[in-house]
């Protein structure tokens, strides 16, 4: 499924965060959002689920307005798993991935055996089938972020949006999850995705879209975008890409020296 950002503004109590968005993420396409803190990346991506009405210019799913949608149709269409989940105390990690099946299932619908197999296979590829059992609120950060992506996978979203899916998780978890991701997107889920991380954003995105100063300042493959000058700009911190044998590259910052 396409996801068309157009000409999008984007404010809170009549102050714009961002301006002018426009950007095309196509079907299995994964488009990693990148920026410095409070650029606005979150706010684009509830911009793009529908939470969040733009005050111009819309979003679309294929062709269809997302405002124009109930909320039931967009989840049958696209998941997000945003930072801050709340959940009942007393939920269960298999019960929450359930959750992900509602908006499949009819009024007074139970579980079938069908969503019964989506639910257990979404918690094997997040690896939280050890979980299952356990009460959501007695879980780490990093657990409960996989069981937050198993329920969004519980969905069977065409569409799925992460933010910051990989700030809990330790290196094993960073690479299973965003190797999961991008094996999705292989098979067709169109994924945009905020990352922190410019390292995993170079490695595992199609394209990466840079937002700083109210804007998307460019999209493009992660060589093209991730360049020492616009990261330096975005960031403002001095940065070094450091070419890797292999080819790719590896971005740090540079410490200032000491004294100076
Ligand atoms: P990012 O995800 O890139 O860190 P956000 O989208 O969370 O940035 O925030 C963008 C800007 O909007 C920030 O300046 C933030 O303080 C502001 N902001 C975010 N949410 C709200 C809100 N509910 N009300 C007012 N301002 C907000």
């Amino acid at each position: 499924m396409n996801v068309r950002i157009d000409e999008v503004e984007l404010r809170y109590n009549g102050t714009p965060v961002l301006r002018d968005v426009t950007l095309e993420v196509r079907t299995g396409e994964l488009v990693a959002l990148v920026g410095p803190n409070g650029a606005g990346k979150t706010t684009l991506l509830r911009a793009i689920s529908g939470l969040l009405a733009p005050s111009h210019g819309a979003v679309y799913l294929d062709h269809e307005p997302v405002a124009s949608l109930a909320p039931r149709a967009v989840a049958t269409r696209l998941a997000s798993v945003e930072q801050a989940i709340r959940c009942p105390e007393e939920l269960r990690v298999w019960e929450a991935v359930s959750l992900g099946r509602l908006p499949h299932l009819g009024r007074f619908e139970v579980l079938g055996e069908r969503d019964r197999a989506i639910v257990m296979a979404a918690l094997e590829r997040t690896e939280a089938t050890v979980l299952a059992e356990r009460r959501v609120t007695t879980l780490s950060s990093g657990e409960r972020q996989r069981v937050w992506l198993a329920m969004a996978l519980a969905q069977e979203p065409r569409v799925l949006l992460l933010d910051e899916p990989t700030s809990h998780l330790d290196i094993h978890f960073q690479m299973t999850i965003l190797e999961l991701v991008k094996s999705l997107a292989a098979g067709g889920l169109t994924v945009i995705a905020s990352l922190h991380d410019l390292n995993l954003a170079a490695e595992f995105a199609d394209r990466v879209a840079l937002i700083a100063e109210h804007r998307l300042v460019g999209c493009g493959t992660p060589a093209e975008i991730l360049t020492e000058e616009r990261l330096e700009r975005a960031y403002r911190t001095r940065v070094e890409r450091v070419p890797l044998a292999g080819g790719g590259f590896l971005i740090r910052p540079r410490p200032s020296r000491a004294g100076g």
